[in-house]
């Protein structure tokens, strides 16, 4: 059977008044069927009850519905804990949507990408390499999932699932511009981070969109030496170009950058690794946020032990530079990002489930 080729989450609130003119509907149908996908989180046309029953089968017939986008395949964890969720695609691809809760604010943590091309030495995301990137639609399925679990629009949007962004750059600002849309979700752009491995000409580009949204940027090394041994990224954009780009980027922003450092044991977790860190980093306006390696099979290292973890966060701080250590809060249950997606695969492969 032949399905319809969009999501109903690809239409922006102009695409939605084009749509209702184009099938001769009055105006006002735009902003319900809006009111069903981005306040009351329907999965299906079936649930728009105030519309025709013509109308909702000829929604069907156009546009892919929720669970038609992103099935929902596998879910874990239980209330009030990280919950992980296993996207099934159209075509069969799987992704990961995380779920951190937090007192008062949500925080959804969303893939751009089936794979990705990477290929960080610590990451399973990478290991089988880039499939494809997702549709506005997909990307915004996945939040869409999210708020139908938990009955409310997710207080906090992080693009720290699978994917670079930056290698699906106008697709991840479709989804942010639909993300920050009244008529869309309606979450505030400093809610939405965009997390970036280091491709420079994406935060380029970022900087003069003229939003609000968060730049993270995975930094985890403080020399070339270490950063081409950890992230591939590296050589085609090494530091001195990435921090350059940070700088022009808080420059013309104004805003601050959030460098992700992942402490590895006895590889970047030394006084003298804090001490480069400090160096490269003076004078920018930025935060550290410090993680511990969360292990994954792929890769040797270990997390440092939490007294290296504390040291190494209170030498930065001692030096004025603003520093956080995040203690795993989503990723261990999330246990680096990609991890399920790879045990789907492998079990697919193994010629289980899908
Ligand atoms: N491609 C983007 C976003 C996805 S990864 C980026 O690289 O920023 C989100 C964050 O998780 C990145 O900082 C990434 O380096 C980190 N990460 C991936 N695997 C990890 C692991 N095993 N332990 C700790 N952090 C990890």
């Amino acid at each position: 059977m032949d399905s319809p080729a969009n999501s109903v989450y690809d239409l922006t609130p102009d695409d939605w008044n084009s749509f209702v003119k184009e099938w001769g509907l009055p105006a006002f149908r735009a902003g319900q069927i809006q009111h069903w996908l981005y306040q009351q989180h329907v999965a299906s046309f079936d649930e728009m009850t105030n519309l025709p029953l013509s109308l909702r089968e000829r929604l069907g017939r156009s546009l892919r519905d929720l669970g038609g986008t992103a099935r929902l395949r596998e879910h874990s964890g239980s209330e009030g804990q990280t919950v992980k969720l296993l996207l099934e695609l159209h075509d069969g691809e799987c992704i990961e949507t995380v779920l951190i809760p937090a007192r008062g604010r949500n925080t959804v943590c969303i893939s751009c990408q089936a794979g990705c091309a990477f290929d960080c030495a610590f990451c399973a995301s990478g290991k089988r390499g880039l499939v494809r990137s997702l549709s506005p639609g997909e990307i915004l399925a996945q939040v869409a999932h999210v708020a139908r679990l938990l009955g409310e629009r997710p207080g906090n949007i992080v693009f720290m699932g699978i994917g670079e962004p930056f290698a699906n750059y106008d697709a991840v600002l479709a989804a942010v511009r639909q993300l920050n849309d009244p008529a869309g979700f309606g979450i505030g752009a400093r809610h939405i981070t965009i997390s970036t491995c280091g491709v420079v000409p994406g935060i380029r580009r970022l900087a003069g969109e003229g939003l609000q949204v968060e730049l993270s940027v995975s930094l985890h090394a403080p020399t070339n030496g270490q950063r081409n041994a950890l992230m591939p990224v590296n050589k085609r954009w090494p530091l001195e170009d990435l921090l350059a780009a940070c700088r022009d980027y808080t420059a013309a922003t104004n805003r601050i950058i959030t460098f992700e450092y992942t402490l590895i044991r006895d590889f970047n977790d030394r006084p003298s690794d804090a001490a480069r860190l400090l160096e490269l980093l003076r004078g920018l306006k930025c935060r550290v946020n410090l993680i511990p390696l969360s292990p994954v099979d792929e890769f040797a290292g270990e997390p440092p032990p939490a007294r290296t973890l504390y040291g190494f966060r209170d030498a930065l701080l001692r030096e004025g530079l603003n520093a956080t250590l995040r203690t795993s809060r989503g990723l261990n249950v999330n246990a680096a990002c990609g991890q399920l997606r790879l045990q789907s695969a492998g079990r697919t492969e193994n010629g289980a489930a899908r």
